[in-house]
């Protein structure tokens, strides 16, 4: 399997949802990753297999200037990766599609995707908590005709369906959902996330295994190649417990008996339990 990094630029963006579990809003600029650590990162990523890069936020179009930057450094990464006979990097974009809103803007924005060699854009869905801050479906149809009449991107997906019962709480959905309430399993999955090379990276280049919990790799992204972090990790028991049984393992790490583990997971779902060792074990209740 290729690796897949999920990576996220910025927290700003130009909503302020209320279920954003990054917390993110406008005026949050400064939290960008700088272009010089962006390089570094890049320059970190496994060379010999192809990886699927996936650029995120925060809304990655509020810092549109910045963004080129990534992605000319992106394309002079793949012609020498190229050059080299190292795996491409194929980019995929996140966003939440806000400039759908005007057509001339979209389709520019579009031809200048496909000029930086992106082949996936994903739109974040038209769900209850984007709609109430006014992004309505309109765009996702208007970037969609509009790509598919200039032929500009080769997949425009949707983002996954957000309802109350996916979330957890954790940044501003803690105001709109009680943990008595949570019954989350995410299609993410952290079992076989360091075997199989699938990260999420944050703006400060930390690595971990999921978007939620930073259950971080050994080092910085921006300072050390992403092998070596792996290698790092290995001697790390909380990190290869949950790598090799996901919350199970975790939940046996942390010394919770069998059967209280089958509970919480039927009682919260997977993602849900994991919430609720992550919080005990920094409160320092478990371990
Ligand atoms: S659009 Fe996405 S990143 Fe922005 S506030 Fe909403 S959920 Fe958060």
């Amino acid at each position: 399997m290729n690796p897949e990094i999920y990576f996220v630029l910025t927290k700003n963006c130009n909503l302020r949802c209320r279920h954003c579990y990054l917390e993110s809003r406008p005026g949050l600029k400064d939290t960008t990753i700088s272009t010089e650590n962006f390089e570094k990162a890049v320059n970190n990523l496994p060379k010999t297999s192809p990886i699927r890069l996936i650029l995120s936020g925060g809304e990655i179009f509020t810092i549109r200037k910045q963004l080129y930057e990534f992605l000319d450094c992106l394309k002079e990464k793949n012609e020498l990766r190229k050059r080299k006979h190292l795996g491409k990097i194929e980019i995929a974009l996140q966003t939440n599609g806000f400039w759908g809103k005007d057509s001339k803007m979209a389709e520019e924005i579009l031809n200048e995707m496909k000029s930086f060699g992106i082949t996936q854009i994903d739109l974040s869905s038209d769900d209850y908590y984007h709609k109430e801050q006014g992004l309505l479906k309109d765009r996702i149809k208007r970037i969609k005709k509009i790509n598919d009449e200039g032929e500009y991107i080769q997949h425009i997906t949707d983002g996954c369906r957000i309802s109350r019962n996916s979330l957890i709480p954790i940044g501003r959905a803690r105001n709109i959902i009680e943990i008595s309430e949570v019954k989350t399993d995410l299609p993410m999955d952290c079992k076989k996330s360091i075997m199989n090379r699938n990260f999420y990276v944050n703006p400060q280049g930390e690595v971990s295994m999921c978007a939620y919990f930073p259950y971080n790799l050994e080092g910085k992204l921006t300072e050390k190649p992403l092998e070596e972090m792996v290698k790092l990790s290995m001697n790390n028991e909380k990190l290869m417990a949950l790598d090799q049984q996901g919350i199970k393992g975790l939940a046996k790490y942390y010394g919770v008996p069998y059967q209280t583990t089958i509970k919480l997971i039927s009682k919260l779902g997977k993602c849900g339990a994991c919430y609720i060792l992550y919080n005990l074990s920094k409160k320092g209740n478990l371990s």
